[in-house]
């Protein structure tokens, strides 16, 4: 489809998917490291954006998950389009504005730039965390006409911090599902990308569900695709994903990324839009809009 054919729908899904990471972000860090069961006995159902957690949260604050993916955006739309070392600059600026939660393999990967200037990360075992999976969906909105544009450019900003190939395949692929549902695609279209990369990397068979909820891409690939592909709304699919516990914030987050882009902008509770972060939901807005409607996205759709 040319964007040009639906301008306002393709914004509201966009948008849908940003404030979607946001406040899956913000819901599921409240539980995050929990069991399911020690998530039963505190909340019943968790349902609220109450804040809390283990990093003692103000109600609607987000963390490294969002706050990754706004420096990552920045980067796009300051440099005009993707220029990894302007990205390196903005993770670097983000790291040294003491954020409230860093994962490790990122803290290494940034602070081998401020050491060597290296925009690369050398292939590493331990490198197939969510960290670089969590903070892609800016490149996916910017790159949304052109997969050989998104793959390269997902691919550069995965390896500046986690360089393996199983962190590279959940990249691609729920990058692809975005696109394609912001694009207004369907869930048979995800469903078909999913299926592609179980065919490739069967480790990532996420039917049966077999519940584990660590920051390993590969339990975080299943953990959101069983969610969004056995629920019917955005509320449903986000709560059902943070009730799980464990890594619930990153969870929550690419489900709310992919379910905010299925259900679009008016689907999300207004109940977690009004405590979102103020400052957090504006620059989402801002970004979202600059990056598929700007005159970037106009460069790409042009071409068609
Ligand atoms: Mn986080
Ligand atoms: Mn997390």
């Amino acid at each position: 489809m040319r964007q040009s054919d639906d301008t306002a729908g393709v914004l509201q899904r966009a948008r849908g998917a940003y404030l979607g990471l946001a406040v899956g972000d913000a819901l599921g860090a409240t539980v995050e490291f929990l069991t399911p069961g020690e998530i039963a006995r505190a909340f019943g159902v968790h349902r609220d954006l109450v804040g809390g957690g283990w990093l003692r949260l103000k109600p609607g604050q987000v963390t490294d998950d969002t706050q990754m993916s706004l420096a990552l955006g920045e980067a796009i739309l300051e440099a005009r389009g993707f220029h990894l070392k302007t990205v390196a600059d903005h993770f670097l600026a983000w790291l040294k504005s003491k954020p409230v939660d860093v994962g490790n393999t990122c803290r290494r990967g940034i602070g081998r730039y401020l050491r060597d200037g290296s925009l690369e990360s050398p292939f590493n075992e331990g490198d197939a965390g969510n960290g670089a999976c969590m903070r892609n969906l800016p490149v996916a909105l910017y790159a949304l006409h052109d997969d050989a544009a998104f793959a390269r450019a997902s691919i550069e900003q995965c390896h500046f911090t986690h360089n393996h190939p199983l962190s590279d395949a959940a990249v691609l692929a729920l990058g692809r599902m975005t696109r394609a549902l912001v694009l207004g695609g369907t869930r048979e279209d995800c469903r078909a990308i999913a299926d592609a990369l179980v065919a490739v990397h069967r480790t990532f068979r996420f039917e049966p569900y077999p519940r584990r909820t660590t920051g390993y891409v590969v339990d975080t690939v299943q953990t959101v695709l069983h969610g969004f592909f056995t629920t019917g709304s955005f509320e449903d699919c986000l709560v059902k994903v943070v009730n799980l516990g464990g890594d619930a914030d990153t969870n929550g987050a690419l489900a709310g990324m992919l379910a905010g882009a299925l259900y679009g902008e008016a689907a999300i509770p207004r109940r977690w839009l009004r405590r979102l972060d103020p400052g957090v939901r504006k620059r989402i807005e801002g970004q979202a809009g600059a990056l598929v409607t700007g005159p970037l996205a106009r460069r790409w759709a042009d071409r068609d």
